[in-house]
């Protein structure tokens, strides 16, 4: 009979074979140098970052995924230049621009009857009969307590009032996890989306409103309009990156295991005492980038049961837009996606251990603590439940759908001075890594997905999660 720990064994060669400190280190010291300028969304260093994994592809034996002609899956986006100028009314009371409101998405000049839908949810919309309507609905969905989230749904909720016919979307603000001040801060600026096509596109606002002051807006037979100024929009595109390795399993080759990081940063921008304005992102997210090449040199030499998708995504440091695009454009159906083992990073504080955000909420969670342990690492959950990172990743965008979906990261015990001396610094370089540490980190990642990619049973949600149902829906159990 033939032992688990022989079996195991076998499996920890494999990867050791593979994943060495000198490959990490060119990968990370390239990714993150100077030359890539922090590898922002829109800018020539991102592609030329995108080129080096694609060649790393080719180097590998790597495939091209059916349906796509190449690795690279152009996502359209485009930047919105904030209007300068904007007054919206909304039964008989009249609202400015940023003290009261926020254009997300369209801008044109409008006006007609409004109705109020409660949260926008399908059925409200139905029964609202919003065609040629300003539709007004609170943000979010009456669970969801983060603007994060709302956020999320808020692109929903658009496409559809847009697909019934509406003539805006009005969204109500109010939140005291985050003030409208602050808000503001944050999509007052540039805002970088998916660059809808003109037929799907709708004029989208959030206004800040508590939820006491609503009766002048319920109120029936209401009209509203909608006037702004100023706003300008730039189209430009950036590429997702898949590559794809069969599986040798005549069943479970139908089954993809997905294993993605972002691979881009927040370019150049104000300089730190030492006067360096580049923010190289060795942390953020050359190491993810990097957890993805590994495992596919790996398992491109030494494939899995179950065929693996690696993927690669841009602009996640806009709003996690490159996984949105990649899940609503995908060459492979999100219900035979069993599992999502993505890698994002911040920093870390802990080189004893790796830090899987969402370890305990799929089935995987004893496949992922043998890898670790194999290599000398222990591994914890998330330390900071209350930062929430699970909803703030790419990997939201796949358990959202019900794709069991947790990140794989450096360790981390705290959010402390360690990790923000480097998160979203120009301090966060390749040359103040510890490589040691890297190299058992990057095996673990490489032996947890060989262990995913080759179990009896398919890893799943555990019993009562968040996004359980959500998955049952998905895989029809
Ligand atoms: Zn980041």
């Amino acid at each position: 009979m033939v032992s688990i720990s022989g079996f195991a064994q076998s499996e920890k060669d494999k990867t050791s074979e593979t994943v060495n400190q000198a490959t990490i280190k060119s990968h990370i010291g390239f990714l993150a140098s100077d030359a890539l300028r922090g590898r922002d969304t829109g800018s020539a260093e991102l592609d030329i970052a995108a080129e080096y994994i694609k060649s790393r592809f080719v180097q590998y034996g790597v495939s091209t995924v059916e349906g796509m002609d190449s690795y690279f899956q152009n996502v359209p986006l485009r930047t919105l230049k904030p209007a300068t100028s904007g007054t919206l009314t909304l039964a008989g009371d009249s609202f400015t621009l940023r003290d009261d409101f926020l254009l997300l998405e369209g801008g044109e000049t409008l006006q007609g009857p409004m109705v109020f839908v409660d949260y926008g949810t399908t059925e409200d919309l139905e029964k609202g009969k919003i065609e040629g309507k300003i539709v007004v609905a609170l943000c979010g969905d009456g669970t969801e307590q983060s603007p994060r989230a709302w956020f999320r749904i808020s692109g929903e909720k658009r496409k559809q009032a847009k697909e019934m016919g509406a003539l805006a979307l009005v969204e109500l603000y109010n939140s005291t996890q985050l003030p409208w001040s602050v808000l503001v801060r944050f999509l007052g600026g540039d805002q970088v989306g998916i660059d809808e096509e003109e037929e799907s596109s709708l004029t989208h606002v959030w206004m800040n409103r508590s939820q006491d002051d609503l009766a002048n807006l319920t109120k029936k037979k209401q009209t509203g309009s909608l006037s702004i100024s100023g706003n300008e929009k730039i189209e430009f595109n950036s590429k997702n990156i898949v590559g794809y390795v069969e599986g040798t399993d005549p069943e479970l080759k139908n089954e993809f295991v997905v294993y993605s990081a972002h691979y881009d940063h927040v370019g150049v921008g104000r300089a730190d005492a030492e006067g360096d304005t580049i923010y190289n992102g060795a942390r953020d997210n050359a190491v993810g980038t990097v957890t993805v090449l590994s495992a596919a040199e790996n398992l491109a030499k030494y494939p899995t049961k179950r065929s693996a998708l690696f993927v690669l995504f841009t602009a996640e440091e806009k709003g996690l837009i490159g996984s949105q695009y990649f899940i609503e454009n995908s060459p492979i159906d999100p219900s035979q996606m069993v599992y999502c083992f993505n890698s994002d990073n911040g920093g870390y504080n802990d080189t004893s251990i790796a830090t899987v955000i969402g370890l305990g909420r799929t089935t995987a969670e004893d496949m992922i603590k043998e890898a670790c342990e194999s290599f000398g690492l222990g591994v914890t959950d998330d330390p900071a439940p209350e930062q929430n990172l699970f909803d703030r990743s790419d990997n939201v965008r796949f358990a959202a759908k019900g794709i069991p979906a947790p990140t794989f990261g450096m360790g981390f015990t705290a959010f402390d001075a360690e990790i923000t001396k480097y998160y979203h610094q120009p301090a966060d370089e390749p040359e103040t890594l510890d490589y040691d540490y890297l190299e058992k980190f990057f095996r673990s990642y490489v032996l947890s997905c060989r262990l995913i990619g080759n179990a009896d049973e398919t890893p799943f949600w555990t019993e009562g999660d968040k996004y359980f149902e959500a998955g049952k829906q998905l895989y029809n159990k």
